[in-house]
């Protein structure tokens, strides 16, 4: 299974993944997480994106696109993953289209967790008192000031991408508003009705794959036709069939006319002998 969550920063779209992962046994693949990791390792990429990401910026396309490509191409995504927090800007969602295509895969749902802005700083707050409370570190965009930013940039770059899928039928609504455990059965339900071929679309799928069950009689006409059709696409070894059965006639007279002669002939012999018995007698 393959999908897209997309959704504000604070909508719930790393725990429905994690779920997900759970559930259907494929990857997270987050570019936030991989950004966050690329920063803390301090790798060209990390020291790149490092600033904008703290100050609630969006990364450059080419170097999430990058990343993806190089993700997707992984053992692990093989089964499925989830696309959490990209694509977040049209020539992102292009550059999967295109990346997809090159691999051969497709999409199989892309699901917008849609949430009411003004409870989403709320949720970053209680987000960043829970991790506090666990002695973890926050993320260095967890600030009302970052997130200000990060929903500027949604608003403007990602928020497109619901007419772009939308246009493409291939995005469903979710009510993220709602508890987690409901968001996740909405999404199950969603994935259940688009992933599993509904009953009327499988018994098509099964009578185009599996030869159709005939009457007895049916099956008798079926099968005199299918002769007469296979002879019939076979010209040349009709003419050899009917020749030979020709020659067959043919020779099975001449073997009638000569066992004939040779009866007659011993006939007469039989009779020649009788008459020079009688005469000696
Ligand atoms: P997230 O964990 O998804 O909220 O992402 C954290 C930050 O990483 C974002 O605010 C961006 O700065 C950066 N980022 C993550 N994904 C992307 C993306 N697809 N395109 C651009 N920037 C991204």
């Amino acid at each position: 299974m393959r999908l897209i969550l997309l959704g504000p920063p604070g909508a719930g779209k790393g725990t429905q993944a994690q779920r997900l992962v759970q559930k259907y046994g494929i990857v997270q693949l987050s570019t936030g997480d991989m950004l966050r990791a690329a920063v803390a390792a301090e790798t060209p990429i990390g020291l790149k994106a490092k600033d904008v990401m703290a100050n609630g910026g969006l990364v450059s396309d080419d170097i999430v696109i990058g990343i993806i490509s190089d993700r997707l191409d992984q053992e692990d995504a093989r089964n499925g993953f989830i696309l959490d927090g990209f694509p977040r800007t049209v020539p992102q969602a292009e550059a999967l289209d295109r990346l997809l295509k090159e691999k051969g895969l497709r999409l199989d749902s892309v699901i917008e967790l849609r949430v009411n802005e003004a409870v989403l700083l709320q949720r970053v707050e209680t987000r960043i008192a829970e991790m506090q409370a666990r002695g973890e570190a926050v993320r260095a965009d967890d600030n009302a000031q970052a997130l200000g930013k990060r929903l500027e940039a949604y608003r403007a770059q990602t928020e497109p991408l619901v007419h772009y899928y939308g246009d493409k039928r291939a995005l469903a609504t979710v009510d993220g508003m709602a508890s987690i455990d409901e968001v996740t059965a909405q999404i199950s339900r969603i994935l259940e009705a688009q992933v599993q071929p509904k009953p009327k679309k499988a018994a098509n799928a099964a009578r185009k794959t599996a030869p159709a069950v005939k009457s007895p009689a049916k099956a008798k006409s079926a099968g005199k036709k299918g002769k007469k059709a296979a002879t019939a696409k076979r010209p040349a070894l009709r003419a050899k069939s009917k020749a030979k059965s020709r020659a067959g006639t043919r020779t099975a007279a001449k073997a009638k006319k000569a066992a004939k002669k040779v009866t007659k002939k011993a006939k007469k012999t039989a009779a020649k002998r009788r008459n020079r018995l009688t005469k000696r007698r």
